[in-house]
């Protein structure tokens, strides 16, 4: 439905979408008219501005307290009406299966010019899909593409030893990126890049419901937070996080109640490996997410 729209059209609706996001109001429904009336009005902000024609249903609002730490994922006008439109993953409440419904609509994905560049595989994400962890990187490297699984090189191996000194194994938590096709010569993901690929991670975040997702690195932070900040500020601070597109709680549909998960940052692996100073920080960080998931801390850090 959003390519039907008029360009202008577009623009105000996904410009009023955003407004009701940063006050807290997510999930909306459209009226059995909605379609027509906008198709046949006149093309323009006017026909969207009119309450008659396009009025959000409030159906989950911040509470006061929370508001100020709740950050609203970036979005552009592009992609906010294909984030908010029903996913075909909507159908099911199995996280698995949810999950492989997203992998299937990815498909063998050319969204963006990642996937004509070095990649040989898109590396989707990897192990439990009922995870209470969820961690998210930057982008494969040249292990990963060649795997087809995110963390297995020498970072990954870093990335294992971090969730064992949390007392946890490789196979209880959920790992991603941010994109999904390994950038050329491990570049950075460029922003139109990470805004094409995001909305899939997004959809996995919502269909797993982690407790707690890690973003690895400013790149991962910046993106899942939309905040522009140094890793001194990223880091030692939680922040509410609920992916765009999420819908609120259906306790009729989903015996897996969820609000959102917490977000925590702490360094990058690759970025441990270059700077091994870093670990004790990093080890803080991991320690702030054990608190969170209640599981106990040993005194042995990161190694
Ligand atoms: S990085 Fe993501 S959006 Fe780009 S081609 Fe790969 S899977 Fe598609």
């Amino acid at each position: 439905m959003p390519g039907m729209l008029d360009p202008q059209v577009r623009r105000a609706l996904a410009e009023r979408v955003r407004f009701y996001r940063e006050l807290g109001i997510y999930d909306f429904y459209r009226r059995g008219v909605y379609v027509a009336e906008v198709a046949e009005g006149v093309p323009g902000e006017s026909a969207v501005r009119s309450t008659a024609t396009f009025q959000p249903e409030l159906r989950e609002e911040m509470p006061a307290r929370n508001a100020a730490a709740f950050v609203v994922p970036a979005a552009t006008e592009d992609n906010m009406l294909e984030m908010l439109a029903p996913k075909p993953e909507y159908g099911t409440t199995d996280p698995a299966e949810a999950l492989k419904i997203i992998r299937a609509d990815l498909g063998d994905c050319t969204r963006c010019k990642l996937h004509k560049q070095s990649r040989k595989q898109i590396v989707f994400g990897v192990r439990n899909p009922r995870a209470e962890l969820m961690f998210v990187g930057e982008g494969p490297g040249a292990d990963e593409d060649e795997k087809g699984e995110p963390f297995v090189g020498r970072a990954g191996q870093l990335l294992n030893n971090m969730i064992k000194a949390m007392g946890l194994q490789r196979e209880q938590v959920y790992i991603a990126n941010i994109v999904k096709c390994r950038p050329p010569g491990n570049r950075t993901p460029e922003r139109d890049e990470c805004e094409t690929c995001s909305p899939f991670l997004m959809r996995q975040i919502a269909a797993i419901k982690p407790k707690v997702v890690v973003a690895l690195g400013a790149v991962a932070a910046k993106n899942l937070l939309a905040i522009n900040a140094p890793m001194s500020e990223l880091r030692g601070r939680w922040y509410d996080f609920r992916p765009a597109g999420a819908r609120s709680n259906d306790p009729s549909s989903d015996d897996r109640s969820w609000n959102g998960a917490r977000l925590a940052v702490t360094y990058h692996p690759a970025f441990l490996l270059r700077d091994p100073r870093q670990k004790g920080e990093a080890w803080k960080d991991l320690q702030m997410v054990m608190r969170e998931l209640g599981i106990p801390i040993p005194q042995k850090g990161v190694e």
